[in-house]
């Protein structure tokens, strides 16, 4: 029997390295959204599953018995196929997410909202904002099509993007250091972000704190109901080991 691993993040490769170093049988899933992904070890499918009933087909015809949910925390769609389609397959299912920033020592300093439209409107003095909210959320943003806008994104968006926008294509994780040295290059007077948690990208939230740079905050979307939701690599691999969990 196999386990699934929806992944696209750090967390999900992480996991996959882990259980094909202790031989077990593992199936990461990518959606093929970037040009280059990074690969997890083992193999690996890539693409859409194409719904709920291609992800329940999935599930029945490679004999999975567990579904790790391993995407990031904005990726509401698959999260709940995922549940769903599990449950109807009879498959186990736990939720692998990284903690947020909630917890983050300067959090009580950002404004926080609840999606883009709401970040465009907190920003609305900003003239020259940083906006690291990833490529699917910037069409929101094409509002302040006449600032200084300094976007980074992994893979450009299809459509043009304004002409006073600069971008930078890049993956992280960042450090500190080149976090500050690009904000105090640009000048950025607004740091926007949205709550994808961890270690890889939190430098920059570091840096505009010692700038004095203010932070809008897109609050994570609910995840699906009832699921076994755990936030390490180790209590999956707990979790996995006892058969009647969750
Ligand atoms: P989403 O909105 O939740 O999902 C949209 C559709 O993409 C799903 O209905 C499914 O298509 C397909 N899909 C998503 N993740 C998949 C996976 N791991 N394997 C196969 N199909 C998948 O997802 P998203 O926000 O576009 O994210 C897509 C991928 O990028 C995820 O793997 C996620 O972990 C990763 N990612 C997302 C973000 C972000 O900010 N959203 C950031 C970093 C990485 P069907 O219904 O046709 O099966």
């Amino acid at each position: 029997m196999t386990i699934l691993i929806l992944g696209g993040t750090a967390e999900a490769r992480s996991l996959a390295r882990t259980l094909t170093d202790q031989q077990r049988e593992v199936i990461s899933s990518l959606a093929g959204r970037v040009t280059d992904p990074v690969l997890p070890a083992g193999p690996v499918r890539i693409g859409r599953f194409g719904g709920v009933e291609g992800l329940q087909r999935f599930l029945g015809e490679q004999r999975i018995s567990a579904v790790v949910d391993a995407t990031h925390p904005f990726a509401v769609q698959i999260s709940g196929h995922a549940a769903t389609a599990a449950g109807a397959a009879g498959c186990r299912l736990i939720r692998l997410q990284r903690p947020g920033w909630r917890g983050h020592p300067d959090a009580e300093r950002w404004t926080w909202v609840t999606d883009s439209l709401a970040a465009v409107t907190a920003g609305d003095n900003a003239e020259r904002p940083f906006l690291t909210t990833g490529r699917q959320s910037l069409e929101a943003f094409r509002a302040w099509r006449t600032r200084n806008v300094l976007v980074r994104v992994v893979d450009l968006p299809a459509v043009a993007l304004p002409e006073r926008w600069s971008v930078i294509r890049s993956r992280g994780p960042y450090n500190y250091r080149d976090e500050r040295r690009l904000m105090q290059e640009h000048d950025s007077d607004l740091l926007v972000t949205k709550d994808s948690g961890g270690r890889h990208t939190v430098a920059k939230l570091e840096a505009a704190g010692d700038l004095g740079v203010p932070v809008v905050v897109i609050a994570r979307p609910a995840g699906a109901p009832d699921v076994t939701t755990v936030d390490t690599v180790e209590k999956v691999l707990a979790w996995l080991s006892h058969p009647r969990a969750g």
